[in-house]
Formats: C-alpha cells, sequence, structure tokens
C-alpha cells in the first residue's frame, strides 16, 4: 500500500542537521512506491533541497518567511498544519529533537491524531507500520502501532542509519507563503543567547566521553576535553557534576538530560544510576572508568576499568597520541 510520507528537515548553525536524513531513510523503509515529502523552514537554499532529495525527497515544500527563521511554537506548528493541508500525508516522521519535543504535540493535537515518540526503530509488519520505543528509562522495548488514519511519530537522532546520497536525484522545490493567526504572533523571540559551546553537538556524535562526581572539580572535569578531542568526540556529564557545577546542565545526559546513542560512550567517575542510564544505554560500545568495582555502570558496560580516573585518563590520552602517530 503505497503512502504519502512528510518529513520535518531541520537546519542547526547554517546546516541541515543529520536527523534530517536520518528520518528519510525511515520514510524511504515504509513509502511503498508513494511520495516522500521533505518540509524546510526558515530557508530556500538549494543545496538543502538538493540534499533532501538526494537522500530520497521527492518534493520539498519551502516557507521562506522571516518569521520562521526563528523558532516561535506557534508560528512553526501554523506553518507546518499549512504544509499538511497541502500535502495530505498518510505519514508524518520527525526526528526527535528539542523543537519538536515542543512542536509534534501541539500539531498532533490540532489534527486530533495521536503521537508516537522517541521512537528507535520502524518496521512494516503485516501492511501496518511498527515503531519501537524505550519504556521504563531503556530497560524494556514496546512495539507500538497506530490505528489513526494519520500516522505521526518521532524518531531519535543516531538510531536509523542515514543512506548514503544518490546525486542523481533532484526534488521538486515548492515554495508555499503562509500567514500566522494574531494568536500565533502573541509571542516574539527578540534575541537568542547561546553557550558558547566547545566542539560536537553532543545529540548527533559518534562518541561521547562523559564525566560524573568522580572528577572531583571543574578543573579536573576540564581534562576530559583533551581525551575527547583525540577522539573526535563531543564531551557529557552526569547530573552528578552538573549539580556539582564541574558542568554546564547543556551537556547531562539522562532521563532529565540529552539522550545519546553513539558509537562509543566512555563514562568517566559516574556511577550509573537508573536515570543517567536512560540517556545513553542505547549506545553501541560502552566503555566506564570507576575506582568501585561495584558501580552499577559496569553492569552495562562493555569494557570497564577498574581504577582511578586520574591515573587512566593520562595513559588513555598517550596511547591514543601514539596511536596517531
Ligand atoms: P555519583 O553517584 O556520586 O558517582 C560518582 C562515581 O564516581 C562513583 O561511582 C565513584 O566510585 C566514582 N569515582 C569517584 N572518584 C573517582 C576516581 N578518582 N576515579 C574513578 N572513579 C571515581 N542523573 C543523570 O546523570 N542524568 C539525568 O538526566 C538525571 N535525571 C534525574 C532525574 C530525577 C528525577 C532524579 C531523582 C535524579 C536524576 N539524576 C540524573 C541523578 C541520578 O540519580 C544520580 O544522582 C546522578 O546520575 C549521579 O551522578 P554521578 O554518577 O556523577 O555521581
Amino acid at each position: 500500500m503505497s503512502r504519502k510520507v512528510l518529513v520535518f528537515a531541520e537546519e542547526k548553525n547554517g546546516k541541515l542537521r543529520n536527523v534530517s536524513f536520518e528520518v528519510l531513510a525511515a520514510a524511504k523503509k515504509i513509502v511503498d512506491g508513494g511520495e516522500i515529502a521533505s518540509v524546510l523552514f526558515g530557508t530556500d537554499a538549494d543545496e538543502y533541497v538538493q540534499a533532501l532529495a538526494e537522500h530520497g525527497a521527492d518534493k520539498v515544500f519551502v516557507v521562506q518567511d522571516s518569521l520562521l527563521t526563528q523558532y516561535v511554537t506557534d508560528v512553526y506548528k501554523e506553518a507546518f498544519l499549512e504544509v499538511v493541508n497541502q500535502f495530505q500525508p498518510d505519514v508524518i516522521l520527525m526526528g526527535h529533537t528539542s523543537i519538536v519535543r515542543d512542536m509534534a504535540p501541539k500539531i498532533a493535537a490540532a489534527l486530533q491524531v495521536g503521537l508516537i515518540t522517541d521512537t528507535i526503530a520502524i518496521e512494516m509488519i503485516d501492511e501496518k507500520i511498527v515503531f519501537t520505543r524505550p519504556i521504563y528509562a531503556g530497560k524494556a522495548f514496546v512495539k507500538k502501532v497506530s490505528n489513526d488514519s494519520l500516522v505521526f511519530a518521532t524518531i531519535r537522532p543516531n538510531n536509523i542509519a542515514m543512506e548514503d546520497a544518490d546525486s542523481s536525484r533532484s526534488g521538486l522545490k515548492i515554495p508555499l507563503s503562509f500567514t500566522p493567526s494574531n494568536n500565533a504572533l502573541r509571542v516574539k523571540v527578540r534575541d537568542v543567547l547561546r553557550k558558547a559551546s566547545k566542539g560536537i553537538d553532543l545529540s548527533e556524535a559518534k562518541i561521547v566521553v562523559s564525566g560524573g562526581r568522580g572528577m572531583k572539580s571543574k578543573e579536573g572535569f576540564e581534562k576530559l576535553y583533551e581525551l575527547a578531542d583525540h577522539l573526535g568526540a563531543a564531551v557529557g556529564a552526569s547530573r552528578g557534576a552538573c549539580d556539582a557545577e564541574y558542568a554546564d546542565y547543556s551537556l547531562q545526559v539522562g532521563q532529565t538530560g540529552k539522550v545519546v546513542t553513539p558509537d562509543l560512550y566512555i563514562a568517566l567517575g559516574i556511577s550509573g544510576a537508573i536515570q543517567h542510564v536512560a540517556g545513553m544505554s542505547n549506545s553501541k560500545v560502552i566503555v566506564a572508568v570507576n575506582k568501585d568495582p561495584e558501580a552499577p555502570i559496569f553492569q552495562i558496560a562493555d569494557y570497564g576499568i577498574v581504577g582511578d580516573l586520574f591515573d587512566v585518563l593520562p595513559i588513555l590520552v598517550d596511547e591514543l597520541k601514539v596511536l596517531k602517530n
């Protein structure tokens, strides 16, 4: 049964986020000869349209209104609903990003359909689209099917592999204009103050090096950055480290922080509380360094080093230097 699948594409810091391509890969699994359309807000850059087409979009709706260069929930919601009205999709897929976590429930409510959030796999079983999502802080998984005529789901970044670009493809760019309601314009963003972040985006990183309360101090925590630099990794933190002001809360991994799914997660001085594990247990390989052999983090680690991290960290850095030369 062919389907029309609508995919939200997100731009950040002047480039399309990888999750936009991962969601297109998910769309290709279920489209079954139908049509895939992407939605791009606040820019009509041809290079983005081309990149989305090369990853599977048959058409790209671009809404370039200046109101959309900055995320505002109700303005984005109304613009997206306009695209839904034009395209009449059977399925809507979005990356499970901060913006989408805010916007998707409002869109689902407006469309009066259910929303399956934070899914990590998508498959077709007996003509039904079946989504897998973690429950109980990642301790179990549930398979979900929507019975609505319009299926709406969000997909966790870094879970469905993006496919190689097919440069022979080109997509149709469809400019759309829209007029936000007065209600949507109640909120005006005057300025966005971004925290200066060192290096790679945590939620999309292939390698994450995280520190916990065991890092002992802000200065101790800074030592993680050298290891991260050698590995091309993003730096994360436990809430213990954030509460102790060793690291900024924007680095927090876990139930109330960011959910990461890197190929390699290295946890240093982190005990492995369930709330931390909820944010990283789907990492492909987990390495833990802890001086307590009974620390719960070792229960989920693929490799464990029992020792003082301030001894282990310089050895790891030295070994990486040797490997590089
Ligand atoms: P600790 O539990 O204090 O562990 C420090 C570890 O470092 C210990 O295992 C110790 O053996 C080891 N260590 C100490 N010194 C060294 C050394 N020199 N060398 C090697 N190892 C050393 N936590 C999160 O991380 N993310 C969340 O999103 C989150 N959300 C929460 C939500 C709720 C509602 C609640 C109640 C809690 C939440 N927490 C979260 C907090 C969580 O329960 C833990 O308190 C927190 O994860 C502990 O951080 P930690 O492992 O760094 O600290």
